[in-house]
């Protein structure tokens, strides 16, 4: 059965403008959650009418628990919450998938003018570099397709986004979802019409012919620059993981589920197992 895999966040959905709508605890998260799930939903009845059978869709913002349920289609599996071993990308490892699309993501913490731009935790992480090159977490995220052949065909976010995802999918489509006035500002389309605009644009990247998967050739540099001295110090105590300088970290991974694993285990790791998240 021809599986598409969908990853989805949320910074980059059009209408999303805040923090405020980040996290269950902020006023405008139940709403965007709604703006989340519509336009996944967009983006897998476009996969569904070209021949896909089915949709694996990994919720990858915040604690994971953002896309309704109950708001899906059949036929859309939906990966929740964390820690899993793919992180932004759990469902790549199913040989079924050929194809996906990244939804909903944001600039890398490197970008002066994307929206909400960072790269996988603004607290935690200044900047991450994979064997050289600035990662955010769609260069990341096309980089672990990549390691299973596979391609990203599509990616919403606003125009820092689209710019960045040259980079790293410049076979995809680019679906510009708003516009950024600034990291905590930006203008869009009513979320209805966002949704009808992104599943033309993804009607349009599922004809694509042989999109070309990112080829990042193993062993994986991982280098982490952290924000704070201490989580640099710590990390540092574990095997094979090298101290650059005060802030930064680097291991030498042979496997790209390893580098997913070792971001992982960097953002969401507490001696208590609680996920603050
Ligand atoms: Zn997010």
């Amino acid at each position: 059965m021809r599986k598409l895999l969908i990853s989805a966040d949320m910074e980059g959905c059009g209408a999303v403008a805040s923090q405020h709508a980040l996290t269950p605890d902020r006023w405008e998260w139940a709403v965007a959650r709604k703006w989340m799930t519509a336009e996944v939903v967009a983006v897998a009845e476009a996969a569904f009418a070209s021949g896909y059978g089915e949709v694996l869709v990994a919720d990858s913002h915040g604690n994971a628990h953002n896309i309704e349920p109950d708001g899906l289609p059949d036929n859309v599996r939906l990966v929740r919450s964390w820690p899993r071993p793919f992180y932004t990308m759990q469902g790549i490892e199913d040989p079924e998938v050929e194809a996906c699309a990244l939804v909903g993501y944001h600039a890398g913490s490197m970008s002066a003018g994307g929206h909400l731009a960072h790269s996988f935790s603004g607290a935690a992480l200044r900047e991450v570099r994979l064997n050289g090159q600035s990662c955010s977490e769609g260069y990341l995220s096309a980089a672990c397709a990549g390691a299973f052949g596979r391609p990203i065909i599509l990616v919403s976010g606003d125009a820092a986004t689209i710019e960045e995802a040259g980079r790293f999918a410049p076979d995809a489509v680019g679906f510009v979802s708003k516009q950024s006035l600034g990291w905590r500002s930006q203008s869009s389309l009513p979320p209805r019409q966002v949704c009808r605009d992104l599943r033309e644009a993804a009607d349009r990247a599922l004809k694509l012919r042989d999109p070309r998967p990112l080829r990042v050739e193993a062993p994986f540099k991982l280098e982490l620059e952290m924000t704070s001295t201490v989580a640099a110090e710590l990390l540092s105590y574990l095997p094979n993981v090298e101290r650059l300088n005060t802030y930064t970290v680097a291991a030498t991974l042979d496997r790209i589920e390893a580098v997913m694993r070792f971001i992982s285990f960097v953002i969401l790791y507490s001696p208590n197992g609680s996920i603050a998240l």
